[in-house]
């Protein structure tokens, strides 16, 4: 059947080693070949890999943890043995101690009723920590086992198991959604079984609201950048055209916050009176991303106050750290997209708050 994932042409059905013709597409072309598991596909198939499973590696990413830590993953690992494996530590600003990211996550796992056996701070991209994950491995399994690695689309899996067996084992794409049932790879000289899940595309992430050229854009791969604003009431901030904020705090009082992002979404300041031709007009100019299809979703107007050291998280997007506070907002985006309030996790510079400003 063309119609369904694992379709093989006849005259392909009698060589060596078939592949199906999406497979074929995505190595071969690079091709875009959109396929991906409903929300209960995916969980039929990870809850039955889980039942066999000695350990479990999460693979999360920090740079967008609340939009690939997300309540459904969170649902399956309860009462497991998990091996948490927080990835692209390389994309957080300014100098932070593997341990000081540590201390953080732990108040964020706190939160979410999860103790992991073990947390891993790596970065596949720099090689940092993946040795870290085989020793942990042959800690807890000395004698083999059987390991599943779960976790969202881009955090960085395929590129973690990858980095476990030192070649391309699987393929890296940079589109969500190549892997479509699990596969089993075992460790070199060890009986252990290393088995790749789908990614699961989490709800809420503003990266999934796009297509794929915009994604590539917002999920950050080489640098975070960061800009600091100070807004008095009524000025409005933008993410790019993806999401944008009224200030409601008094104008005595302006709030100083800053901005996070992939590089390629374009912090931007305006009066709350042109918002709108701005996003008409110059969308697909300075304030790239998104393309058309984004606004034709339905979208809606939410109201935040943020105290100093929280942050405002928009899953799948970046992150705003209140620095002189409280930060009163309006803020306008898809209807789907998820906003998230958390302690600091890159901590406001007290001394410097002025200086910083830019
Ligand atoms: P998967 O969907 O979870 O299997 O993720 P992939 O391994 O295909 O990676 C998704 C995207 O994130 C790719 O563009 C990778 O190059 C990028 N990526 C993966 N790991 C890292 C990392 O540690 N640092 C950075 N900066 N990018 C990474």
């Amino acid at each position: 059947n063309k119609n369904i994932p694992g379709y093989l042409p006849e005259n392909k059905i009698k060589e060596a080693s078939p592949v199906c013709q999406r497979c074929f597409k995505i190595k071969n072309y690079g091709a875009y070949v959109p396929v991906s598991l409903t929300d209960a596909d995916y969980k039929k198939e990870v809850t039955t890999i889980l039942k066999n499973m000695d350990i479990v590696i999460v693979v999360v990413d920090v740079i967008d943890f609340e939009g690939s830590f997300d309540a459904e993953l969170i649902s399956l690992i309860k009462k497991k043995k998990v091996i948490l494996a927080v990835n692209k530590i390389d994309l957080v600003p300014g100098r932070k101690h593997p341990a000081e990211i540590t201390n953080w996550l732990n108040g964020r796992l706190f939160l979410a009723g999860i103790t992991p056996a073990d947390i891993v701070i790596m970065s596949t991209k720099t090689k940092y920590g993946v040795n870290g994950v085989i020793r942990k491995l042959r800690y807890f399994l000395p004698k083999g086992g059987n390991v599943a690695v779960i976790g969202a689309t881009n955090v960085g899996k395929s590129s973690l198991i990858n980095g476990l067996f030192g070649k391309n084992t699987v393929t890296v794409s940079k589109y969500p959604g190549t892997t479509l049932k699990t596969v089993k790879f075992q460790l070199p000289k060890t009986q252990t079984f290393i088995h790749d899940t789908p990614g699961i595309i989490p709800k809420g992430r503003i990266s999934d609201m796009v297509c794929e050229s915009c994604n590539l854009k917002i999920v950050p791969s080489t640098e975070i950048s960061r800009k600091t604003f100070k807004l008095p009431y009524d000025r409005v901030f933008m993410f790019g055209g993806l999401v944008w904020m009224r200030i409601l705090t008094d104008y005595e009082t302006a709030p100083i916050f800053t901005a996070y992002a992939a590089k390629e979404v374009q912090f931007h300041e305006t009066n709350v009176d042109k918002v709108e031709a701005l996003l008409k007009e110059k969308t697909g100019n300075f304030l790239t991303p998104p393309c058309d299809d984004y606004f034709s979703r339905e979208w809606k107007v939410e109201t935040y106050e943020i105290e100093e050291h929280e942050e405002m998280v928009f899953k799948g997007l970046g992150w705003i750290t209140v620095k002189r506070g409280p930060l009163k907002v309006e803020v306008h985006l898809p209807k789907d997209a998820e906003i998230i309030i958390r302690d600091a996790f890159v901590e406001p510079k007290r001394v410097s708050m002025e200086q910083d400003y830019d």
